[in-house]
Order: structure tokens, then sequence, then C-alpha cells
């Protein structure tokens, strides 16, 4: 018998891990917007620029991670903090929070693994602009390509998935203001990774975690790998991009030493500049993690609407896009 067709929007991990799942029972393809896999999941250097951490709750994406075949490690946090103060660089001992932990070889090994299972096609820089509903069919259109599916499912970040992709018919206006009020998560953020030869704070007892309200980065964190010595922070709300590396090399020198001041490499990923991320709502940082979770379809059940934010748990997370993969592939 002839397998239904479904056509996955977006190779994140909700995307791939998804088609995963659904490609032995359907015949899958996948269609993603970007010249690469991975979404928010992004490595440069061998650092992660995107997601970094998992906590020990977060059952189903540790249970992925194993099955991948792939390892953990713990965040480093032995010794003291720092707190960048308008009055002086301040030492103190951050109060024990829930453990977080790595991947061995960053967060892209999970795209990487994941892609290694996939045999249903991929194809890159196919941005869906359009979906149709015809008598039986969905009729999806890329930029350059045209398709027909049975279903279809939407794993962008909603607001993206409202603002980016024409329906026909439209939207009911609940729908479309439901997916306007979700924010997706980080689509507000820069993270900035400073590699260097050794990493010279942990000898001088310090964790590499620092606090700032002067910037550029906001919240430091030890960002080594198996292999390099770096620091990762986020960017401040408040900074300015002119001579940000040397900002930001000047803060991590008044934070760390001197020998901060002679990093091997800076790399830097502004989520808020990525169109297949961020919406121009996203671009305001947000005070909380939002309430994440919903359910939506469209055209008679045929266009699901999935995704990490659609996670009724650990929406936003790696574990929420792992979730909801998870529960589509069961409502399938
Ligand atoms: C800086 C940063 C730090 C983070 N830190 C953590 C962390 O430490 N721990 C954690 O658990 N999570 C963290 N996250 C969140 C985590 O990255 C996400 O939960 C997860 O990657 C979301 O996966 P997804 O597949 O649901 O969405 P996405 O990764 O956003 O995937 C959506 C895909 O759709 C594609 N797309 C967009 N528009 C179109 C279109 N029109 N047509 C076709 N394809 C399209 C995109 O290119 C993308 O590949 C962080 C995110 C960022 C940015």
């Amino acid at each position: 018998m002839k397998k239904e067709k479904i056509l996955i929007v977006g190779a994140g991990l909700s995307g791939l891990y998804s088609a995963v799942l659904l490609q032995d029972r359907y015949d899958v393809e996948v269609l993603e917007a970007r010249e690469r896999t991975g979404g928010r999941i992004l490595a440069m250097g061998g650092h992660d620029m995107g997601p970094s951490w998992v906590w020990g709750h977060q059952k189903n994406i540790l249970q992925l991670i194993r099955a991948l075949g792939l390892e953990l490690f713990p965040q480093y946090t032995q010794g003291l903090s720092v707190y960048d103060a308008p009055q002086g660089v301040q030492q103190f001992k951050a109060p024990e929070g829930a453990l977080s932990y790595r991947i061995k070889g960053g967060v892209s090994q999970l795209i990487a693994a994941l892609e290694k299972r996939l045999h249903a096609p991929l194809r890159l820089n196919e941005k869906v602009v359009s979906l149709s509903q015809t008598e039986e069919k969905i009729s999806v259109k890329t930029v350059s390509s045209s398709f027909k599916a049975d279903k279809v499912i939407i794993t962008l970040p909603p607001r993206l998935a409202l603002e980016s992709i024409a329906y026909s018919p439209a939207l009911p206006s609940s729908l479309a203001s439901q997916l306007q009020h979700i924010p997706t998560w980080m689509g507000y953020a820069a993270k900035c990774v400073v590699e260097y030869s050794e990493a010279f704070w942990r000898e001088e007892g310090l964790s590499g975690f620092g606090v700032s309200h002067l910037g550029p980065l906001g919240e430091i964190h030890d960002a080594c790998t198996q292999h390099k010595a770096a620091l990762f922070g986020f960017v401040h709300s408040t900074a300015t991009f002119d001579n940000f590396e040397e900002a930001v090399i000047a803060q991590l020198t008044r934070l760390y030493g001197k020998k901060a001041a002679n990093p091997l490499a800076v790399y830097m990923a502004d989520w808020k500049k990525e169109q297949f991320t961020s919406t121009l709502l996203d671009r305001m940082p947000l005070r909380e993690h939002p309430s994440y979770g919903f359910e939506a379809t469209h055209m008679e059940g045929k266009v699901l609407f999935a995704g990490t934010e659609s996670a009724l748990s650990d929406g936003g997370y790696l574990e929420g896009a792992v979730l909801s993969a998870m529960k589509l592939a069961k409502s399938l």
C-alpha cells in the first residue's frame, strides 16, 4: 500500500527527530530554509553558539542522547564566581543550583547523529512560503519548488510560522493571534564565545561564571570543550556592537586578569538577526521563561504545528523539541 506523504517543515531538533520517528510508517520529506540543519543548534569552531545545557530532570532528551551513543559531562562550576560591579570586580561563592550537563563534542553532535539515522530525503535551501489546501492534498510552495503532501508538520517557532508562511485558506484569527503571542525562546539572544590556549581562570580558583550589568556580556560561563579552553557570555541587552570584540576582551580582562587579553579566537552568534529563528517581536528580551505549550492544526487537521514552543513541559528547551516530536509521532 502506498504510504501517506508527510512534509516536515524545518530541520531543527524537532523536525529531524520527528522525521526519524515517522520515516518507517510514512513517506517523509524534510524541507529546510537554511543551507544547514540544526536550526537554533549551531557550532562555530567546535563551540556551541546556541544551546549548551541539558538538565537532570529532562528524561527524554537524556534518553535520546544515550540512544544516539553520545556522552555528557557536567558544566564546570568549581571555584569562585565574579561580579562585574561598577565599584570594582567582586568575587563570590555562587549558590548551588540544578546541575547542568553538556554533550561531548557539542550539541551539534545530536543533529549529526540524527541525520545519520535519517533515510528520508532532506532538502536544504527550501524556504517554505505558502501552504494551500487543494481537493485531497496540501500544496506546499518554497521559493524555488513546489510539493504535494497528505500532511504537513510545521516545526518553526510559532511567530515565524505565522509571519513567513501564507495559508490558503487563511489561519482562523484566533489561531493567528495565539501564534503571534508565543515568543521564540532565545530569539532575542546573542552569544559570544572567546577561545584561549588554556583555562587560566580554573587555575586561579575561578569557575568562569560571571555576572555583569556593565556588559557587553551579561552572564558568563566556562565553555571549555574536550579540546579547547573557552568562556562564553550572553550579550547584555544594553550592549552596543561598536568595537564589540575589543569591549568583550577588555571586560574579560577586567574580570579574569591579564591572561584574558590574548584570546585565540572570538565567535559571535546574534540570534535576533537570524531570519529563520527570530521575528521583530522577538527582539525584546524576555523577563522570565514563558509558559509554553499549545496544540494547533489547520486545514482539517492536515497541517500540524509542532516545535519546542508547542511542548507542554520544558517548552523552549531541547527537551521540549524532543517531547514535541514524540507527541506528534504518537498522534499520527
Ligand atoms: C543562544 C541560545 C541558547 C540556548 N540554550 C539552550 C540550552 O542551554 N538548553 C536548552 O535546552 N535549550 C537552549 N536553547 C533552545 C534550543 O536551542 C531550542 O529549544 C531547540 O533548538 C529548538 O528546536 P526546534 O527544532 O523546535 O526549533 P528550531 O531549531 O528553531 O528549528 C526550526 C527550523 O525551521 C527552519 N525554518 C525556519 N523558517 C523556515 C521556512 N519558512 N521554511 C523551511 N524551514 C524553515 C529553521 O531554519 C530551523 O532549522 C537555546 C537557544 C539559543 C538560540
